[in-house]
């Protein structure tokens, strides 16, 4: 997924032929409306921003060194702060106001299992989760999980993105369209005007009901809208791209395409690359520490978002990966201060190299991750569910599920294996049973399987939604 490409970007003499009224309506959400709002709500988005611009650019030795005062920083709050972390560090004898790697490296990992049954303890004291921006995931293995952060969090969390979307081609005030699931719902004309205007994203493709004519009617306003960016699951970009090329449409041409949230494949991207003329931008985060490494302009391999995070590769034994070596990914955010996540298990395998990148940016480079899969299930009518989307909105929707998988065998048949949580009840399997025949039509049969744990793949790999028709 991280071969180099030879699809060149649009020119700049291209990108430079923009209409008047789209020159226009860029440069006053860039240059009026985003750092208005940034003032109004008292954020830093912007200001980060900068920070990052700059930062990248950064020799390793000084960004390594910085990450790692960060590092002291965020562990000495989180022992001071945290409950769960206070009881850690006094069990382990871990001074957490002085410490070396070496004694870091030996604190133990971080399961998704303790935030999801101790989420208490890990918050900062003081502090009531009610009070906090809640964020339920899918996590990258299937698993649901509630995850917490404060507005100061999200400001860099949207700052770090942004740099990441620049490495695409994408400018502050340039339209995306998106292909992804369960897509939001704007309540009043000012929301709206918001997500074109300030965040330019209000173009989706749902990955919940992919058709050809869901795909001719995105394809048909992208082209009234002329908009610049793409972004979405990269399988789900793929289903796209491979649609137009049947239909011989090579005519769309973004200045960069984004592909997030799943493996991309390498067949996947050639695809993509062709039918839209533009290379493919690979990106890795999720929910729980968001972005964690980025292709820049180069694509040979992501830089490490080393500002935000300390990012480790451990083998099997829980040691420090080799460069090269297939290894666990376990990350620190140096940011999140209302609930620390120290060494926190993403639930991915990657391969980091310790190569410079011709680009000349110090961050270090992850060559390689193997996350999450999933299929798209299919309706009678020949649409297509993606699973991503699908479990996403069953999995972090309904009380009491702490894992599941999906696989489709027959059009009205899905085989729903099941890891029970605490809240578990019969109402959530008939809430379960009831979003999926909503999908799929009343006369879907399930049949549900409770498992203790939802087996791998043989590759090592989880499949969260698995498709045999
Ligand atoms: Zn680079």
């Amino acid at each position: 997924m991280n071969m180099s490409s030879s699809v060149p970007s649009r020119t700049a003499s291209e990108s430079s032929r923009v209409p008047f009224g789209k020159a226009l309506q860029r440069f006053i959400s860039a240059n009026v409306l985003n750092p208005l709002s940034d003032i109004k709500g008292g954020s830093n988005r912007l200001a980060i921003l900068s920070q990052l611009r700059q930062s990248q650019w950064r020799t390793r030795h000084e960004l390594l060194k910085e990450q790692r005062s960060r590092l002291a920083d965020a562990i000495a709050y989180a022992g001071t702060h945290s409950k769960y972390y206070r009881d850690l560090f006094a069990r382990e004898a871990f001074d957490c106001r002085s410490f070396t790697l070496e004694q870091f490296s030996r604190l133990p990992l971080l399961d998704k299992s303790v935030v999801r049954n101790q989420i208490d303890a890990l918050i900062v004291d003081g502090v009531r989760k009610e009070s906090l921006i809640e964020a339920k995931t899918g996590g990258s293995t299937g698993h649901s999980l509630a995850v917490y952060s404060d507005e100061p969090w999200q400001q860099r969390r949207g700052a770090d993105a942004m740099r990441a979307d620049e490495w695409s081609g994408w400018r502050l005030g340039m339209q995306k369209g998106a292909v992804w699931g369960n897509p939001p719902q704007p309540e009043s004309a000012f929301a709206r005007f918001k997500d074109r205007w300030l965040y330019c994203l209000d173009l989706y493709l749902d990955t919940m009901n992919i058709t050809p004519q869901s795909m001719d009617a995105f394809v048909a306003e992208w082209r009234k809208r002329d908009i610049d960016v793409l972004f979405g699951h990269a399988h789900s970009l793929f289903i796209l791209a491979d649609y137009l090329r049947g239909r011989g449409d090579h005519g769309m041409r973004p200045v960069g395409i984004i592909a997030t949230s799943m493996m991309l494949l390498r067949n996947e991207r050639e695809v993509i690359e062709e039918v839209f003329g533009c290379p493919v931008t690979n990106r890795y985060g999720c929910e729980e520490v968001a972005l964690i490494a980025c292709e820049c302009e180069q694509h040979q391999g992501m830089h490490l978002n080393v500002e935000h995070l300390y990012i480790e590769f451990l083998n099997e034994q829980q040691q420090p990966a080799r460069p090269g070596e297939m290894a666990e990914i376990v990350v620190t955010d140096l940011y999140n201060r209302v609930m620390p996540l120290i060494r926190y298990r993403v639930g991915d395998t990657g391969v980091y190299s310790d190569r410079s990148c011709p680009c000349g940016r110090g961050m270090p480079m992850l060559e390689e991750v193997v996350g999450r899969m999933a299929d798209f299930l299919k309706r009678r009518d020949g649409s297509r569910v993606s699973g991503v989307s699908l479990v996403e909105r069953t999995l972090t929707a309904i009380p009491g599920l702490a894992q599941m998988q999906l696989v489709q065998t027959a059009l009205d048949h899905i085989e729903l294996n099941l890891v029970r949580g605490p809240g578990y009840t019969d109402r959530s399997t008939q809430q379960l049973i009831g979003e999926l025949k909503e999908v799929f039509g009343e006369d879907l049969r399930v049949d549900v399987n409770f498992l203790e744990q939802i087996p791998r793949e043989t590759s090592g790999k989880y499949r969260f939604a698995k498709c045999l028709v």
